[in-house]
């Protein structure tokens, strides 16, 4: 059985005032919620990780990074390490994000040194996949999935594929209030998982946690992840809002 799984990506928003107050009231409202039932973690700027992981101590929820660099340290001018994320109290940290694939113009095989990196180093990533609009139009869902998916995770073994989450996040549906409706996040989540046993085997498949994003909300998160292959979601907008994202907290339980 796998756990519910409910992360809020922040993006570049908060500040240090507002990213402590929004954990803390993260903090409080899921104590009463949920203890062990749902795993939950929030992914602040780097800047903000140390204020928020304070912020986080007496609570379940876990600390996430919204990115970090494959190399463990030297002059790579800007960027953050697997051991410095570690340091601060990160457990997760996301790859991929069509933000940084789409915006940044992060490529498959950086992403794959980058989950790669962050699976020997102890850090969970989340690797994010899902496909463009256009692609989506001319049928290209599955095809863009599996380039991704087979790229990102290229090289991982079976034991250490385990580590890693995978959230799928159609990019038209990202910050655009779209959400993709509960049967078409179904039907690639499906396809994500026998994608998995494909690549891997059963154990894989069963085990790894696919959680969806795309405009997820107190008012869809519920059938969302009352489907079958969907174990969680990755909050954007949603997340900045303490009692939004308690009430997605509460959908997953
Ligand atoms: C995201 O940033 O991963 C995301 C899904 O954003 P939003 O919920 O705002 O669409």
């Amino acid at each position: 059985m796998r756990k519910p799984f409910v992360a809020g990506n922040w993006k570049m928003n908060t500040d240090s005032h507002s990213g402590v107050e929004l954990a803390e009231h993260i903090a409080s409202g899921s104590l009463e919620i949920v203890g062990r039932k749902v795993t939950i973690a929030v992914c602040p700027p780097f800047i903000y990780l140390g204020p928020v992981i304070n912020a986080l101590r007496s609570s379940n929820i876990a600390l996430g990074a919204q990115d970090m660099y494959f190399e463990s340290n030297g002059a790579f001018t800007g960027e953050i390490s697997v051991s410095m994320l570690k340091d601060i109290g990160c457990t997760y940290v996301l790859c991929g994000h069509s933000e940084r694939r789409h915006v940044i113009g992060e490529t498959d095989e950086l992403i794959n040194k980058k989950v790669a990196a962050a699976v020997s180093g102890g850090l969970l990533p989340i690797l994010c996949v899902g496909e463009l609009l256009a692609e989506r139009e001319a049928s290209q869902t599955e095809q863009v999935v599996t380039r991704q998916m087979k790229n990102g995770l290229a090289g991982l073994s079976a034991e250490k594929v385990l580590a890693v989450t995978v959230a799928y996040e159609p990019v038209w549906a990202i910050g655009t209030g779209r959400t993709a409706t509960p049967q078409q996040a179904q039907q690639v989540h499906d396809f994500i998982r026998r994608l998995l046993a494909e690549m891997y085997d059963d154990k894989a498949a069963e085990q790894i946690r696919i959680l969806y994003g795309g405009s997820a909300k107190p008012g869809n998160a519920a059938e969302l992840m009352g489907q079958q292959d969907i174990d969680g979601v990755l909050v954007g907008g949603a997340s900045l809002k303490a009692d939004d994202f308690l009430a997605i907290i509460k959908a997953a339980v």
